[in-house]
């Protein structure tokens, strides 16, 4: 275990703010993680797990404790019959794992194809884009519990998976470090295409009926997400400056019944056409974030000290250069617009260490 010391924590993130870590400590088996965790004991220390870094947030003044950068790694499978199971160190890269998925005709992840971070953070909001969530692939997981230093394992119904939230994100907030992620899939089955942006581009490449059920149509719809992600600046591309960022800053609304009727006597007297998604729930009803945002002000290219809006994509707040009160500040004021106008509380996404 190489314990570090004063880590500037915006070379760790996507967004590139934050200030020093106190100690820095990449783990990249479990005891190492059990290790670390008995060291932030020993020192009286908090601690924060960081990955990727591609949806987390942390504050000017750094972070006066712990930084347990989860870094085990090693993928392996196992057949039972038609199933497949594949088992992931939690520090493996995502989008790594999604193309040794499509190599191996694994289908499930192909339409979360380009998004960055690690395989042990996608359970954590349950990682979710173009009509897949990872909770439809995960057979299981491990993690360590960070009191008792146990392992304990966790099926899926045990994660209570729900839109972009995990029990990892409500009744178990930084009480577990996921050490392993083990997901069921098939072989060869037909890739199910429900996103309709998706599926009108796969509808209007003709050639893509002709191609066979496993690694030609799982790479097709692979190379079309990471195409869409591209224009919207949702790939990480150094050379893009508008990929400096978390990705979307606000979930999705979900409404009650109730609540929808409430919003769409705002949205009628102001003469706008109400927006919304129909849920699997009859009794949900959700509304495009990146809509109240334009439409509180806040568009595409928008500038103000220090951060902005994306100039091709109206959820994310990019960094231009400034400090993580400069993204927070914009991020209240777009909360404090929306809600004025549409009475909707919109809830940032990345997690926001204070
Ligand atoms: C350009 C861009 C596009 C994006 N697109 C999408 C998208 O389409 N869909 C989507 O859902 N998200 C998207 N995201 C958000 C982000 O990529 C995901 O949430 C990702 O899973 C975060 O992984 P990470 O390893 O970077 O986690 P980090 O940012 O390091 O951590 C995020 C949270 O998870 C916790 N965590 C991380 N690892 C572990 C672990 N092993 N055990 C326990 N807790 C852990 C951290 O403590 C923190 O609370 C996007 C982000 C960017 C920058």
């Amino acid at each position: 275990m190489i314990i570090k010391e004063n880590i500037l924590l915006s070379d760790h993130t996507t967004i590139k703010l934050g200030g020093a870590a106190k100690y820095f400590i990449e783990c990249d088996t479990e005891e190492s993680v059990k290790e670390a965790l008995e060291f932030a004991k020993e020192k009286n220390c908090k601690v924060q797990t960081l990955s990727g870094g591609s949806n987390i947030i942390f504050a000017d003044h750094g972070f006066d404790g712990v930084i347990l950068k989860i870094n085990i790694k090693g993928v392996s499978v196992k057949k039972d019959k038609d199933d497949f199971f594949i088992y992931s160190g939690a520090g493996e890269n995502w989008d790594e794992f999604v193309k040794y998925c499509i190599e191996n005709e694994l289908t499930g992840a192909e339409c979360l194809s380009g998004i960055p971070g690690s395989v042990g953070a996608t359970p954590v909001q349950n990682v979710g884009a173009y009509g897949q969530e990872v909770s439809g692939i995960i057979y299981s997981l491990k993690a360590i519990e960070r009191e008792s230093f146990e392992t304990r394992n966790f099926r899926n119904e045990d994660c209570r998976f729900a839109y972009r939230e995990s029990i990892f994100k409500s009744a178990y907030k930084d009480k577990y470090i996921i050490t392993e992620v083990v997901f069921k899939m098939k072989k060869n089955s037909e890739p199910e295409i429900n996103y309709p942006e998706l599926k009108k581009y796969i509808d209007s490449h003709k050639e893509y009926s002709g191609l066979s059920a496993g690694k030609e149509k799982l790479n097709f719809i692979r190379n079309a997400v990471i195409s869409l992600r591209k224009k919207k600046s949702m790939v990480i591309d150094a050379d893009d400056p508008n990929t400096i960022s978390c990705g979307s800053f606000f979930t999705n609304p979900v409404l009650s019944v109730s609540e929808f009727e409430t919003f769409k006597i705002k949205t009628e007297a102001l003469n706008l056409l109400t927006p919304y998604y129909t849920t699997s729930d009859k009794d949900k009803i959700k509304i495009p974030a990146a809509w109240l945002v334009e439409q509180s002000g806040f568009v595409k290219g928008y500038k103000t000290k220090g951060a902005g809006i994306s100039a091709n994509h109206s959820l994310a707040i990019i960094n231009l250069g400034g400090k993580t009160a400069d993204t927070l500040s914009l991020s209240e004021e777009i909360i404090k617009s929306v809600k004025e106008k549409f009475g909707i509380m919109l809830i940032p996404e990345p997690v926001i260490v204070k």
